[in-house]
């Protein structure tokens, strides 16, 4: 009877050494999933911030001869944004009015003789900024299109789904731009300063808006479609030199753009507005143009002159409107007898 009792024991013992063996196995190959996926984790993170926002390595600017110009046509196109850049004959377009205003684009187009288009950029899918895209590609050979990448079915919108549909037919080659992406138009560079990914944008449409530092000798512009503060604040964080001679103002001078820090690090001597006189939105909001006035930056926009053209040389920019006052979008709407 002992004996049976003494075997029950040993054979216990030996279970419960199986049994912690087990749970120990268990355990470290528990720790080992979790390792593995957690390394994982890092990886992709570490991979989608190199992909979505970098340092910016601000590349020394393409040498310009004293002769060479650039033209920066801010097109007259109501409440919307069209920047036509001209040099040396060859055009790009940055944004291109409404679908109700993209007609006049493309008529200012004609008639200073514009050909075609080396590239256009839609800084962003709204109406204001890329709603005249498809006339415009209906009337201009246009050898690239760079827009940002949105998530499929953010934007619903007819017109966008046509414009897509009318891209795919003319086969336009369409990039998605990255921060640190250049181009160039003749001798002027094109550097993307400033692209959130989809999951740092959200569903805020503006904040997809690609913004881009256009350099031509000294001479630095920055172009920001629609960008706000979210924006700006990444830009601030990254290691790109701000610095620049020409600001196009973000969103038409609305209070979610242009920060202090912002336009303290742009630090520009001219800024350029697009918008329409007598604007719903109230654009250019009137915090904006304090800021303006204070920092002694002169102001070109076109509910204030209509078409602003900008000669840029390699040391010397001029305007061929005289420079507007800083009064806010109403104001200027009641003075001229709109609102
Ligand atoms: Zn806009």
């Amino acid at each position: 009877m002992a004996n049976v009792k003494k075997g029950k024991k040993r054979h216990h013992q030996v279970n419960e050494r199986k049994i912690w063996v087990y749970v120990f196995a268990i355990l470290i190959l528990l720790i080992l999933i979790w390792y593995e996926h957690y390394s994982a984790q890092q990886e992709q993170n570490e991979s989608e911030s190199s992909n979505y926002y970098v340092e910016v390595e601000d590349e020394s600017a393409p040498t310009v001869s004293d002769k060479e110009q650039l033209h920066l046509h801010m097109i007259s196109c109501g409440q919307a944004d069209s920047f036509l850049f001209e040099q040396n004959g060859q055009y790009a377009l940055i944004d291109c009015g409404t679908r109700s205003t993209g007609k006049d684009v493309v008529e200012y187009m004609q008639k200073i003789g514009v050909k075609e288009l080396q590239f256009i950029v839609g800084t962003h899918p709204h109406d204001d900024h890329m709603g005249g895209m498809e006339t415009v590609i209906e009337n201009f050979n246009c050898k690239q299109i760079y827009m940002p990448k949105v998530e499929n079915g953010l934007i619903t919108a007819n017109w966008y789904l046509s414009l897509m549909k009318h891209i795919k037919r003319k086969k336009i080659k369409v990039t998605n731009p990255k921060v640190n992406d250049n181009f160039n138009l003749g001798s002027a560079r094109f550097l993307v300063v400033g692209q959130l990914s989809s999951k740092e944008a959200g569903q805020n449409i503006n904040n997809y808006s690609t913004v881009i530092k256009v350099s031509f000798g000294e001479m630095d512009i920055l172009m920001t479609g629609d960008a706000e503060t979210t924006v700006e604040e990444k830009m601030l964080q990254s290691n790109v030199s701000l610095d620049c001679e020409i600001l196009k103002v973000g969103h038409h001078g609305s209070t979610t753009s242009t920060s202090k820090e912002f336009l303290n690090a742009v630090s520009p001597e001219y800024a350029i507005i697009s918008c329409g006189i007598g604007n719903k939105y109230e654009h250019p909001c009137k915090e904006t143009m304090t800021k303006l006035k204070k920092g002694k930056i002169a102001v070109y926009r076109t509910d204030e002159s209509g078409d602003v053209v900008i000669t840029i040389s390699p040391n010397d920019i001029k305007f061929n409107k005289s420079q507007g006052d800083y009064i806010d979008g109403p104001t200027l709407a009641k003075k001229k007898g709109v609102a």
